[in-house]
This record gives C-alpha cells, structure tokens and sequence, in this order.
C-alpha cells in the first residue's frame, strides 16, 4: 500500500470519529411516548394522539421516526388501522 492511501484511510476514518461524535453531542435521545406517559393502550378513538404517529400522507410511520419500543409501536399500528376502519383516521391523504 502506497503512502499515499494510507494517509487517505487515516483521512476517512478521522472523519468518521468525529461524525460519531457531532451525533452524541446533537443527537437528542428519542423516547416512547407510552413508556413515558405510562399508558397501557393506544385508544384507537383517540385520532389527534395517533396523528402524533402518522405521517402527513396517511402513513403510519416507522419507529425509527417516532422513537416508539417495538410493544407500543405494534399497538400503535394496530390502534391506527383500527381506527382508519372506524372512519376517524383517512386511509390516504393526496
Ligand atoms: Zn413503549
């Protein structure tokens, strides 16, 4: 290996490590909802709370936005469908 790549490898990884760190100093720890509020149910008529979880078109969006755990974010899901059929929540915003 050339000298050359070597100091580019260095390079990359520098910025790597201070990447990783602008994201621990930035970064603000998302947080279930749920676990917070201490609810044991996502209440499925409740539209304005479950709108918290929705995107702007109608999707329900993933817990990687929403910061919910994997138990509520599968009644989270469930409430959202649940309600969707109930005619509280639209299936599809254009
Ligand atoms: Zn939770």
């Amino acid at each position: 290996m050339s000298k050359a790549s070597i100091r580019k490898k260095k390079k990359i990884q520098a910025d790597r490590d201070s990447n990783k760190k602008l994201r621990e100093m930035f970064a603000r720890k998302k947080v279930c909802k749920f676990c917070v509020k201490k609810l044991k149910e996502a209440d499925y008529k409740d539209a304005t709370f479950l709108k918290n979880f929705m995107a702007e078109s109608g999707r329900i969006l993933p817990r990687k936005n929403t910061g919910n755990c994997a138990k509520h974010q599968r009644m989270t899901a469930n409430a959202i469908k649940r309600s969707r059929n109930a005619g509280f929540l639209p299936f599809m915003n254009r």
